[in-house]
């Protein structure tokens, strides 16, 4: 099974992604933790072409493609051997971030970059994708707190965090049995508890 972890800044992905490996290595099953972009040695190496550096460094039509060959070959080498060995995988974002951030919060389109990602990784979709939702005011000032940011998280705008939460709605609308919202209000084990339940049904 491969299971994807989403949302927008200061949801508490990287607890809950730690949760939720910890609960599913506890049932026995064997848990590779990984993330995008990266999760594979050329991926990496694209993750710092992407992430450091100069904000604006790529066109938006540059951005999407690196983040969809980045993910080609994280799915090649490490995603699909791991499912071949009987191995869970819980990725740390995965396409629906790319339909959500570069499709919609960067005006490409949502269909126009899942065609990208139906070439670079023949529309190799997770099992189910969780998004961590709160209102963007909210998560905004969680990551505020964290960074010391002043207005702009990751050096974007709120709207701009508007529009990928938008985005994920719609996602959510267009294939709820894939994608599904979980509320990220509340203390950890609440949430974790809420991502338990939705994927309830993927339970060996
Ligand atoms: O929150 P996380 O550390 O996973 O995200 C890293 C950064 O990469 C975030 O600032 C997010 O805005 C950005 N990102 C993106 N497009 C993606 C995935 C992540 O712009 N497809």
């Amino acid at each position: 099974r491969v299971i994807a972890l989403e949302g927008g800044e200061g949801v508490g992905k990287s607890t809950q992604l730690k949760a939720l490996s910890d609960l599913l290595a506890k049932r026995g099953i064997e848990v590779v933790l990984t993330r995008e972009p990266g999760g594979s040695e050329g991926a990496e190496a694209i993750r710092e072409l992407l992430l450091q550096g100069e904000e604006k460094r790529w066109n938006a039509r540059a951005e999407a493609l690196l983040f969809a060959a980045a993910r080609s070959d994280h799915v090649e080498k490490t995603i699909l051997p791991a499912l071949e060995r009987g191995a869970w995988v819980i990725s740390d974002r995965f396409l629906d971030s790319s339909l959500a951030y570069q499709g919609e919060a960067g005006g490409l389109g949502i269909s126009r970059v899942r065609d990208l990602h139906e070439f670079g990784s023949e529309d190799f979709l997770p099992d189910r994708t969780l998004v961590l939702t709160l209102e963007p005011s909210e998560g905004v000032l969680r990551a505020k707190h964290r960074d010391g940011e002043a207005d702009r998280i990751g050096g974007r705008s709120p709207a701009y965090h508007g529009a990928v939460l938008a985005g994920f709605r719609k996602l959510a609308e267009q294939e709820p049995d894939r994608v599904k919202l979980i509320d990220a209000s509340g203390n950890e084990a609440t949430v974790t508890a809420r991502l338990m339940a939705a994927i309830a049904d993927l339970m060996p």
